[in-house]
Parts: structure tokens; C-alpha cells; sequence
């Protein structure tokens, strides 16, 4: 072989979300973008707020472009560090402290880089289902081994009992995705609270550390009352993930940010992992021009009404027609329950009626990122859908 057998693995083979993400383009070319309900792709759908908008207007008016577009620090901009640490306190009580965050290009890189920063060859590091797929990449990539925790059936939060019973002596860490992608769903305060009482008894009896990963690029995305806990409040050994790419609709951007909890067993020498991480896999420099957009709009929020009311539409007009589905409670997406074993031949059947869900174990991912318009008029879509499975 001239080339990595395993690179060339990943990179010639398109991922599920992406393939029907192409076979919707050619469909709406065909019968127009009008029909096609496309519901593949987290893009958001909501502009990113005012204030992002007028302060990069601003911000490119500068008479310095060449320090607005220079090189910062390779772990980030200290004032956007700062500003970080202020407002995750000021909000959450998280604790952070700037000299322990870490910019990043985004959420992907923030795994990538914290799953290599804590994993030697073999660990462990277990995610709860229904998660997010490419954590089977970034994990593998660290050379670890990804192990799944099945949910509590209908709700789809933790199962602790499952939980429990995956960790083992190689367990070094534990990613948790709230708001969850593909669900939607929010774990309960209750559910987190266990989860670290189990994580903290484990790390007792096998002397030694688990990580908890935060990966949370949907904090913001919630809606009514409900709280998103915040993990280092609860678990000293938390590393958070985050990212602004949904929270402030930036995903092309790519801006996010690791932040190590100043509680954590050998805090420093964590963070300079993740700095040798970072280094190595080139993550260094995270864009400078976002990175000083940040320190401006930390508390800048987009309008999350927008998506609420998207999934209002949805979840009681799926419901009425027969549907099982979990009531998210945040991030833009929804599982429908699969009216057959198999969920690839449920969504190819929705296909029919131009209906685009991505398959994701026994459900059909619906990301209602989209026009309030193309959720209304797929409504009907999804009734043909309902009738031809009842009418068996
Ligand atoms: N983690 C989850 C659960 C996601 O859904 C995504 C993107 O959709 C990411 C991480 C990656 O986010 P980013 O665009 O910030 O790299």
C-alpha cells in the first residue's frame, strides 16, 4: 500500500447523512426544492444573531488587519480565554479558568483533540446510544476503543445500570452529548448526578482516573424550562467540549473551545496533553478572526424560538398520526420510531414521499433545521407515510 488503508477506509466512504444529503440535491434538481423535504443535515437554519453580524461588520473595518488576521497564541487568544472563563461562570458556576482553555477549530477538533490528549492505545471510552457517529472515528483515531451503553428504553436517557456494567479497568473516558445528537434529548439532572456517583466509585476501586467529556455544542438549544447541568458542578475529572458552531449559527467557522476543569486530578499536566494534542494534530491557532469575534458575543444567543416552533409542528403532528417519538427537549433533531425492524428500509420507504430521514438504529433522525415552511408541508408527507405502514 502507498497510502493508510484506514484513512483511505474513512475517506472513500461517504457517511449515511451524506449520501442522502447528495441524493436530495439531485432529487430537488429533478422535481424541485419545494417537494424534497430534506431533513438530513444539523445546518442551522437560524440566522446567526445581530451582534455576531455587526461586530465582524466592525471588526473587518480595522486599520490593523494584519494583527485582526495574524497568528495568536497557539492555545488561543488570552482576552478571548478570559471572556470564556467569565461568562461559563457567570452563567453556569462552572469554575473555568482561562489559563486551562484551549481554543479549537469547532467541537470535532475539540474531541479529537481531548480523546487523544487522555487515551493510550486500547483504553476505553464509552458513549451512550443513540450518539453521535463520528465519535467512533475520532475515538478509534486516538487509538481507543469505542464501547456502547444502551439507553433507557422510551426515554432514551442513561441507563445506569448498563452504564455500570461497561465500565471496566481499561475505561479511561466517558463522553456525554446533552443536547443529544440524533434525539434531542436533555439527561436529567437526576440522571447526572448518578452517572458521577457511579464514575467517582469506579475511579476509587480501579485507583484511577476516568475522564467525563462534555461534548456540548448544543447547550444553548434548549427549550422552555429546562436546564442543561453544567458537568464540572458534579464531576471534577470533566473535560468540556464545546462549540458556537449551532449556539451561535457559525458551523462553517469552525470555533469552539476545550476547557479542562481546574478541579481535575493533575489539572496542568492534563492541559499540556491536550496542548501536545493539539499540537501534534495540527489544531493550533484556532481561526483569529472568530477567536476575537468570540470575546465580543460570548453572551450573543440566536433565536431558538425559531427551532421550538419547528419542533412544536413537528412532534404534535407526527404524534397525532400515529408516530412514536421522544419529545426533545433540545438541539434540532427528533427520532421517529421506525414502523419496521429495520430502520434503513423505514427511511427508504419515506423517501418515496420525499421525505429524508437518516437512518439511526431502530429510528428515523428528522433534523428540523429547516423552514418552518418545509415542516408544514411535509406534514402530509408524513400521514401517506403513517397510512401505508397501517394499512398493513
Ligand atoms: N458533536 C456533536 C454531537 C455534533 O452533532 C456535532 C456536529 O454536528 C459535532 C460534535 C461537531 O461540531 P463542530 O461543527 O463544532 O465541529
Amino acid at each position: 500500500m502507498f497510502y493508510n488503508e484506514r484513512a483511505y477506509g474513512l475517506g472513500s466512504k461517504r457517511s449515511v447523512i451524506r449520501e442522502i444529503f447528495e441524493y436530495g440535491k439531485k432529487r430537488k434538481k429533478e422535481i424541485g426544492a419545494d417537494n424534497v423535504f430534506d431533513f438530513s443535515l444539523g445546518n442551522p437554519s437560524v440566522n446567526p444573531p445581530e451582534k455576531v453580524t455587526e461586530t465582524l461588520k466592525k471588526m473587518l473595518e480595522t486599520d490593523n488587519p494584519t494583527l485582526l488576521h495574524g497568528y495568536t497564541s497557539a492555545v488561543g487568544d488570552p482576552e478571548t480565554r478570559t471572556a470564556i472563563a467569565e461568562y461559563v461562570n457567570k452563567t453556569y458556576n462552572g469554575g473555568l479558568k482561562p489559563e486551562l482553555i484551549y481554543m479549537t477549530c469547532g467541537a470535532a477538533a475539540s474531541l479529537t483533540i481531548s480523546l487523544s490528549a487522555v487515551l493510550n492505545d486500547g483504553e476505553e471510552c464509552i458513549v451512550f446510544a443513540p450518539y453521535f457517529t463520528e465519535y467512533k472515528v475520532f475515538v478509534e483515531n486516538a487509538r481507543g476503543k469505542l464501547v456502547i451503553s444502551k439507553p433507557e428504553s422510551g426515554t432514551l436517557q442513561i441507563d445506569e445500570m448498563d452504564f455500570e456494567s461497561k465500565i471496566t479497568e481499561k475505561t479511561r473516558a466517558v463522553i456525554v452529548n446533552s443536547p443529544n445528537n440524533p434525539s434531542g434529548v436533555v439527561y436529567t439532572e437526576d440522571k447526572i448526578k448518578i452517572l458521577c456517583e457511579i464514575l467517582k466509585r469506579k475511579e476509587k476501586e480501579y485507583g484511577s482516573v476516568i475522564y467525563l467529556i462534555s461534548d456540548e455544542p448544543y447547550r444553548e438549544l434548549v427549550y422552555g424550562n429546562i436546564k442543561v447541568p453544567y458537568l464540572t458542578k458534579y464531576y471534577n475529572d470533566t473535560i468540556v467540549c464545546y462549540s458556537y458552531s449551532k449556539a451561535l449559527s457559525l458551523p462553517g467557522e469552525r470555533i469552539g473551545y476545550i476547557a479542562v476543569s481546574p478541579l481535575m486530578t493533575n489539572a496542568e499536566k492534563v492541559y499540556n496533553s491536550i496542548c501536545g494534542a493539539g499540537r501534534s494534530l495540527g489544531y493550533v491557532c484556532a481561526p483569529s478572526l472568530f477567536q476575537k469575534l468570540i470575546a465580543s458575543c460570548v453572551d450573543a444567543k440566536v433565536d431558538v424560538s425559531i427551532y421550538e416552533e419547528n419542533r412544536n409542528i413537528l412532534y404534535n403532528g407526527l404524534v397525532e398520526y400515529g408516530y412514536k417519538c421522544v419529545q426533545p427537549d433540545g438541539a434540532f433533531y427528533l427520532l421517529v420510531k421506525s414502523f419496521e425492524q429495520n430502520a434503513d428500509l423505514f427511511c427508504e420507504k419515506a423517501k418515496k414521499y420525499e421525505l429524508l430521514l437518516v437512518p439511526c438504529d431502530d429510528f428515523g433522525r428528522i433534523a428540523y433545521c429547516v423552514d418552518k415552511k418545509t415542516i408544514i408541508n411535509s406534514m402530509p408527507q408524513f400521514k401517506k407515510l403513517s397510512e401505508e405502514y397501517n394499512a398493513k
